[in-house]
């Protein structure tokens, strides 16, 4: 079986979603969601998707009658997912959803109940824990090829150009770099580690309060505390380029990645040598492992769900608290 896909929000990000699906051998776009009625002809002709599929904002609880979709992809600006996700798991659909999963931890805990209560799975486009040089790195970890793990620096950012644009607008974005690329750094201290933290210290910088308005972070420094005793020192930042860089260290050896989470290739070596890994497009490796997942109950190396993703929601939350008081916050994931 294949996995039936509609796509919602047709910006960025959801055109290279589409055009990586190409190429998937267990996941096909089926229908599409979107207020650009322009948009949607284009996607139809491109995709060959029957009127029947194309959904509007208005419109798309009606999915619930259409047997030719089983997921739907919410690809919209952050402040848009939690209700959307509402409404695809009430249509009786899988959900699919792009980082951060919701604004806020409690935001994201309501999607995963409202999922577990529809008895659909959903899944975060957390697409680094498909990755195959990033795995290497988590297999050899497992089997205790740098010892006990003591450090990790995860450092993500860019320059962010366009003022106007919802990524620094708090009421559609729910922060700023860390909402958006700093999310890899706090997400890949966990795969990489291998732990969830238990404490956070976290300072805040911004050089441009006119770009970077309130509510909206330019640069945060943010270190994690680990129960094996490791720690973890990152930076998340809008206003440096070629920011991508996840550096592990244990009793016996180092792990590097950069780039780490781009679109890849990805770049890593250890103190073994260099990683080497073939590269495949991340969104399709993602998409045909989704597929598995939801139609074959298969389980990730790296889980993508839901819960998995409250947990970094947490860790953000703690962070922005802890940029404002000061301090160390203990964290309960
Ligand atoms: P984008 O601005 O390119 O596209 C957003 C789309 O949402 C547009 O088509 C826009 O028309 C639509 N939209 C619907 N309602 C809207 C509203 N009220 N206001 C503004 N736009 C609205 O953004 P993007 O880069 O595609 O990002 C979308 C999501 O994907 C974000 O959550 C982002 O974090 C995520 N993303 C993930 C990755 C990844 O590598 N996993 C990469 C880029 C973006």
């Amino acid at each position: 079986r294949v996995l039936r896909v509609a796509i919602m929000g047709l910006g960025g990000y959801g055109t290279r979603v589409a055009e990586a699906m190409l190429a998937c051998k267990r996941a096909r776009l089926t229908g599409v969601i979107s207020g650009t009625p322009s948009k949607i002809r284009d996607w139809q002709q491109k995709y060959g998707i029957p009127e029947e599929n194309c959904y509007n904002y208005d419109t798309y609880d009606r999915i619930k009658d259409n047997p030719e979709i089983d997921a739907v992809y919410i690809i919209t600006p952050n402040a848009l997912h939690h209700d959307a996700a509402l409404r695809v798991a009430a249509a009786g659909k899988h959900v699919i959803c792009e980082k951060p999963l919701a604004l806020n931890a409690w935001e994201g805990q309501e999607m995963v109940d409202a999922c577990r209560k529809a008895n659909v799975k959903l899944l975060v486009g957390y697409r680094m824990h498909f990755e195959a040089n990033t795995l290497e790195i988590i297999k050899m970890r497992n089997e205790g090829e740098f010892g006990k793990i003591l450090f990790f620096q995860g450092l993500s950012g860019f320059r962010i150009g366009n003022p106007d644009q919802w990524r620094l607008d708090k009421k559609l974005a729910g922060g700023g770099a860390l909402m958006d690329i700093g999310i890899y750094s706090v997400n890949g201290a966990r795969y990489m580690v291998g732990e969830d933290p238990v404490w956070v210290t976290a300072q805040e910088t911004k050089t441009d309060p006119a770009k970077f308005g309130e509510g909206v972070d330019e640069t945060i420094q943010f270190q994690l505390g680990f129960p094996g005793g490791a720690v973890a020192s990152c930076l998340s930042t809008y206003n440096m380029n070629n920011l991508d860089r996840f550096f592990l260290n244990g009793e016996k050896g180092f792990a590097e990645l950069q780039p780490a989470t781009g679109y890849g290739p990805i770049k890593g070596r250890t103190h073994r040598g260099g990683l080497a890994l073939p590269h495949v497009t991340h969104q399709t490796v993602q998409m045909d492992e989704m597929a598995g997942i939801i139609l074959d109950d298969k389980q990730p190396v790296v889980a993508v769900d839901g819960e998995e993703a409250v947990k970094d929601l947490k860790i953000i939350d703690a962070i922005y608290q802890v940029c404002k008081t000061g301090g160390k916050l203990e964290l309960e994931l």
